[in-house]
């Protein structure tokens, strides 16, 4: 028997208004709205969950489109005309049995981003920020970006037909520039830091009306990565696994799963567990660590960041304390692994999954290994690991790295 895919126009999203994420001042949907202007922390979207609720059921889920606007009522585009979409998300939750099985573990799961339109999960956050961005009618944007994320603005603006602006500094990877290039993208290189990239986008953004769509500054792109959360509870038929251990730069990654498992909680989904949430950073970049180490609530800026792990060189995150809360809340963890460690687990992953993980997935198995040695993950635990990217956009440095 054939099911009858829901069509997009019978469900409907269930936006309700903006939360500030430090005061919980709260503002309308209707207009483009950056960081709060108050304190200069990020905007948290919310919904009717009890409307939402009534349509968003388990028993709906088959029914719905393979890629992460199946959960239309809790994302924020309200006219399914402006979704912009690659057919992002929905990716392969796999048992990393071969994997497992090397490391003594009997359920280890490897979320599969690599597979995402543009190679990345920044697939999701770009794909629900230019379509939310289209319906406020914004159509020029710019992005900072040293890698994945101004790739996927640039296809999903191609998509939409809208213009793209990305800065760029000159030591960005090779790849990423070619495909914003290739995209149709207007790409600045700048002669300095992701810092001074920053700065110049801000001020085109000011001159041109631009609008900027950087991690957390805008509140759109943590809802297309918290549909990584409803995968794995999903997938997983409705059940949280023990640990999730996931890579982090600006956060918007672990900030969105830990959103969407509130969510579900209030949609009936789940109940009060939680899974323990890691964040790994590269010890040459990790501001996030750092603080959570000290017990601190925001991070100082990390000097002199270095790592080959591209999508983990964020020196400084407005969405700081938002990741520490997450990690403390669920009793998880943050720790540092080297680029060696991180090289030697992409060689690894792909040896035995044939999941040729980007460095940062990489960098959640060496996390792994070192927990477990420690004690801080059982062998008989459920962990999922999230490989955020393909290797294939890090060509240049990996090849050298393994020896080519
Ligand atoms: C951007 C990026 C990250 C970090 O993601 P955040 O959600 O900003 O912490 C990790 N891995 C890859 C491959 C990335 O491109």
């Amino acid at each position: 028997m054939e099911i009858r895919l829901l069509d997009r126009t019978e469900i409907r999203s269930h936006i309700t208004h903006l939360e500030c994420s430090l005061s919980g001042e709260e503002c309308g949907h209707d207009m483009p709205h950056r960081l709060n202007p108050k304190n200069g922390k990020p905007y948290l979207v919310r919904y009717d969950l009890a409307k939402a609720a009534e349509t968003l059921t388990k028993e709906s889920m088959p029914r719905r489109e393979p890629n992460m606007w199946r959960y239309r009522e809790v994302m924020p585009v309200i006219d399914p005309a402006n979704i912009v979409t690659l057919g992002e998300g929905f990716t392969p939750l796999r048992e990393a049995t071969r994997l497992g099985s090397r490391l003594g573990m009997n359920s280890l799961l490897i979320k599969d981003e690599g597979v995402n339109p543009t190679g990345s999960f920044k697939a999701r956050g770009l794909s629900a920020a230019v379509s939310k961005a289209l319906e406020l009618k914004q159509i020029k944007l710019t992005m900072p970006s040293a890698g994945n994320a101004a790739g996927a603005m640039s296809a999903y603006a191609a998509a939409a037909g809208m213009e793209a602006h990305v800065y760029m500094p000159k030591d960005a990877p090779i790849a990423n520039q070619i495909e914003c290039t290739a995209y149709g993208a207007e790409l600045n290189l700048v002669d300095g830091f992701i810092t001074d990239a920053g700065r110049i986008s801000g001020e085109a953004a000011e001159k041109y009306g631009y609008f900027d769509v950087s991690t957390l500054k805008e509140p759109y792109r943590v809802e297309g990565k918290k549909t990584m959360g409803y995968e794995i509870v999903e997938q997983l038929g409705f059940e949280v696994p023990d640990v999730v251990i996931y890579p982090t730069g600006g956060g918007t990654g672990i900030v969105g799963i830990w959103k969407a498992l509130d969510e579900m909680e209030q949609l009936g989904w789940i109940g009060s567990e939680r899974p323990r949430m890691i964040c790994v950073q590269a010890s040459g970049c990790s501001p996030l660590v750092d603080a959570y180490k000290k017990g601190e609530e925001f991070a100082e800026p990390f000097k002199n960041p270095s790592t080959l792990a591209a999508g983990m060189r964020v020196p400084s995150a407005v969405g700081d304390f938002l990741v520490i809360r997450a990690v403390r809340e669920s009793a998880g963890t943050a720790l540092t692994v080297t680029d060696d460690q991180m090289v030697a687990s992409v060689q690894e992953m792909a040896e035995f999954e044939g999941i040729f993980p980007a460095p940062e997935g990489g960098a959640t198995l060496s996390a792994l290994q070192l927990l477990l040695e420690s004690g801080e993950i059982a062998k008989d635990e459920r962990v999922v690991l999230l490989n955020t990217g393909s290797a294939l956009k890090y060509l240049d440095v990996l090849g050298p790295a393994l020896g080519l």
